[in-house]
């Protein structure tokens, strides 16, 4: 199969849109019409499992955390990390890679560390991504009207439930003079004008606003279109937020030292770095509401404050911030950045379960290396 037929059903769950402002995901390295007969899942795309990628006759490497993060100067083999873009390249391996995407969407990363952790989700930590209706109202003359609604609905203005290219239009009156600089479709300069208009309303979703408003310019035949855009209250089941970590839940409150015991379990920890506050140094104080965003989500713990968590869960916390923490009153839990390997094991789920809902014929393998740099002795 194509790799863009199978990238379809996973950016149909997981779009490259529901990421971080500009971070990358999507298809890194690789064409879209090539063919696809097996895919490896792995955290990182480090030089052992592009030689793992090679070994197996991988097409396809499917990672969380993308092989190209800085700009580069030269595709040689004078750095470890360029050879490794190389390799790549020569073999034929195709990098896809699904970022801050999976830590934002519903059934994502966040979602699955709550499952393992019994917490209930109430909430995302930090929001995102608002979709909300807009009102589209633009007066346009008579002889142009049909034109501009057939064009506005067929770029997305008016789409209601199950009906799309919906509006309303009453009629009336347009007036106006130009000066001696414009350049009027319709009258003359310096002389006042008086037009059989239409006024056109449509519901518009803010993320096709944009592509709505270009559209209207285009075709409209006004120099200066007149238009207005009303926010509208979040009446509708379209108007919905999304946002990064996840803020949880447990059925029971349970003592802080048996809750970080069940963190070193359930994602396999020798060692749990944990930072609390002095006067809250209490083991047996209780734990009942999480925030987590696994990774490296330590610019999230005002939110984590704000939402009332009582632990806060994430990675990479540097020492500093680990300060800020304390003088917030935040217990902090850092498990490490390499939690995230979940994404491995339940991408590989999701996929082998659209393999039998498809019928693909495409292999779908974890990476066996272990990429997480440190360990504690
Ligand atoms: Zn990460």
């Amino acid at each position: 199969m194509k790799l863009k037929e199978l990238l379809a059903v996973f950016e149909s769950y997981c779009p490259p849109s529901m990421s971080m402002k500009g971070d990358f995901c999507g298809l890194q390295i690789g064409r879209m019409d090539r063919d696809i007969q097996k895919v490896l899942f792995t955290l990182d795309v480090r030089p052992e499992v592009v030689q793992e990628a090679i070994d197996l006759g991988v097409d396809l490497i499917f990672a969380k955390h993308q092989p190209i993060f800085k700009p580069i100067q030269a595709l040689t083999d004078q750095t470890a990390q360029s050879a490794m873009y190389l390799d790549l390249i020569q073999h034929d391996i195709a990098v896809y890679v699904a970022h801050t995407n999976i830590d934002i969407v519903p059934d994502g990363l966040n979602d699955w560390f709550c499952e393992r952790l019994a917490l209930q989700v109430t909430d995302f930590l930090s929001l995102t991504h608002a979709f909300n209706e807009q009102k589209l109202v633009v007066y346009v003359p008579q002889s142009h009207a049909e034109q501009l609604r057939i064009a506005l609905g067929a770029v997305g203005a008016g789409l209601q439930g199950n009906y799309q290219a919906t509006s309303f239009t009453s009629s009336g009156i347009g007036r106006f003079t130009p000066n001696e600089w414009a350049n009027p479709t319709i009258g003359a300069n310096n002389q006042a004008e008086a037009v059989e208009e239409e006024r056109i309303e449509f519901l518009v979703k803010n993320t096709l606003m944009p592509t709505v408003l270009a559209t209207l310019k285009q075709v409209h035949p006004y120099e200066e279109p007149a238009y207005d855009i009303f926010d509208l209250a979040p009446f509708s089941a379209s108007s919905q937020n999304y946002g990064i970590g996840r803020i949880g839940k447990l059925a029971q409150p349970e003592t802080l030292a048996d809750f970080c015991q069940r963190v070193k379990t359930v994602f396999g920890l020798e060692h749990l770095r944990v930072i609390l506050p002095p006067k809250q140094a209490d083991w047996q104080q209780a734990v009942q509401t999480v925030a987590i965003c696994g990774g490296s989500g330590e610019k999230f713990y005002r939110e984590a404050l704000q939402k009332g968590a009582d632990v806060f869960i994430t990675g990479d916390v540097y020492y500093h911030t680990a300060h800020d923490l304390q003088a917030n009153q935040l217990i902090t839990l850092d498990p490490g950045h390499h939690i995230e390997v979940l994404f491995v094991e339940k991408l590989l789920e999701k996929f082998i379960d659209w393999q039998k809902q498809y019928h693909w014929e495409v292999d779908f393998l974890a990476s066996k290396v272990d990429t997480n740099p440190f360990m504690t002795i």
